[in-house]
């Protein structure tokens, strides 16, 4: 157990410490100063620990990325052995086994078609490189294409190139004059689209007549597939993303893939493409790549788009696009660590079995008067709280219902974090029985009890 977890005098001085230089992300300094903040120390398979050694049901996989558990066994040993070769060395201009053994793997198990992988670090990075690789491959077959369409309240990530494509008004409408211009379209989640069930349909329209009425100006139409989880989890209609493949080949457009949040087990099979047969031309991973251990994404992509960028030096066809740890050893000796796990314990054959149990749980609030919506896509779920089910007259956003609802949830031994008022829950994949129980539990008796206690609606 580490220091900070059984040492009181230690757990103040590191609250005192973290508010006075630690600037964090996505949060509202001002309450988090007011606020007694949860500093976890360690973490123990599904728990997180904090520094008053209280443990806590990990509800969102440590922001999504969590696979496995923490402290698993073979992905420790699998980082202590790479240690013993060398933690760093770069992939500009040098290869390195690590990075040729994860990329071996994920041109085997992610959709056919897709031939090379080309690493960063982040979400964000595997998305800004998608982009600019769309770009660069119009210009390398000698076309002039500079237009991106994207799906509003779509999100990926936090560089001024994929907010360009983020479609979330509070995350980057303060940017506004910074971006690209892009062409958004509806998001097609039936619950939150005007046209309800005919959502799928609309909005496939509205992409037909974009790319329609400008042929040769797209690189690519980017998305989540079948659920945009940072917007809220928001759900696609079944079939969206099939038909956004068939209008994008139709039209002569790329389709780049974001599996980001999705990729490896999330969605209940290892990617959100294969639910619809979909071969994209890009695919971006990133968060469950290394089962949640370390910072390595990957922009994967076909043959034909990778030939445009073969060439000599002086041709200009390079793709002048690294960073400094990009294929980080450590970080790809964890992924094939992660990867080899999710096949030796059967992980994809476990996963109908939680997804259905989920599913069955969530029905015990699906009449609850202030539930307007439950979302489930595999073992991503939201929960849309709201004023009014009947007439989705949402919360006062001021109130922060959702905050609240989280905050209680620590109450009884769980950690989630909310999207708005929409309860987010994205247990690791591997979550054992006993745990989901526990954890689909607190989540129900949070959700009781916080409306019998606040009445004032
Ligand atoms: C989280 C997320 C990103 C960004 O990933 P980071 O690692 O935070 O940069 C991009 N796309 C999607 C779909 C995401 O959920």
């Amino acid at each position: 157990m580490t220091r900070a977890a059984d040492d009181p005098a230690d757990a103040g001085r590191l609250a005192e410490a973290d508010k006075a230089f630690v600037w964090h992300p996505f949060t509202a300094m001002g309450q988090w100063l007011a606020d007694d903040p949860l500093i976890v120390a360690a973490a123990d398979r599904f728990e997180l620990i904090d520094t008053g050694g209280r443990r806590y049901i990990d509800g969102f996989g440590s922001l999504w990325c969590n696979l496995h558990g923490h402290r698993v066994g073979q992905i420790d040993e699998a980082i202590r052995r790479q240690l013993d070769s060398a933690a760093h060395t770069t992939l500009l201009g040098f290869g390195s086994p690590p990075s040729i053994e994860l990329a071996t793997r994920l041109v085997e198990i992610t959709p056919a078609g897709l031939k090379k992988v080309f690493y960063s670090d982040s979400g964000a990075t595997a998305v800004e490189v998608a982009l600019k690789m769309a770009f660069q491959y119009y210009r390398n077959v000698g076309q002039d294409r500079r237009r991106f369409l994207a799906l509003r309240q779509g999100y990926h990530g936090d560089t001024v190139g994929s907010v360009s494509l983020g479609g979330i008004e509070l995350f980057h409408g303060v940017f506004g004059p910074l971006l690209f211009d892009t062409t958004f379209v509806d998001c097609p989640n039936p619950y939150r689209h005007p046209a309800g069930e005919a959502a799928g349909e609309t909005v496939l329209g509205q992409i037909d007549e974009f790319l329609g009425r400008s042929p040769g100006e797209y690189c690519a139409v980017v998305m989540e597939p079948l659920i945009q989880a940072a917007g809220g989890m928001l759900t696609h209609p079944q079939g969206f993303l099939a038909s956004v493949r068939e209008l994008t080949r139709r039209h002569d457009v790329l389709l780049i893939a974001d599996e980001v949040a999705t990729g490896f087990c999330r969605t209940g099979r290892l990617f959100a493409c294969e639910h619809e047969g979909v071969e994209p031309d890009l695919m971006c991973l990133g968060k469950g790549l290394t089962g949640g251990y370390l910072p390595v994404a990957a922009t994967m992509t076909t043959q034909e788009i990778f030939d445009a960028f073969r060439g000599e030096p002086h041709e200009g066809r390079t793709f002048y696009h690294g960073h400094t740890y990009t294929g980080n050893a450590l970080g790809c000796a964890a992924a094939v660590a992660s990867i080899d796990l999710i096949f030796s314990s059967g992980l994809p054959a476990s996963l109908p079995a939680k997804v259905d149990y989920v599913r069955r749980r969530l029905g015990e609030l699906a009449d609850h008067p202030h539930v307007g919506d439950i979302r489930q896509c595999g073992l991503m779920v939201g929960i849309e709280l709201g004023a009014d089910r009947g007439t989705k007259r949402p919360f006062d956003p001021r109130r922060g219902v959702g905050a609240a609802v989280c905050g209680r949830a620590r109450g009884h031994g769980l950690i989630i974090r909310p999207l708005g008022d929409v309860i987010v829950l994205m247990p690791a994949p591997a979550m054992d029985a006993a745990t989901l129980e526990r954890m689909m539990s607190a989540v129900v008796e949070t959700v009781n009890e916080h409306f019998r206690a606040d009445t004032a609606v």
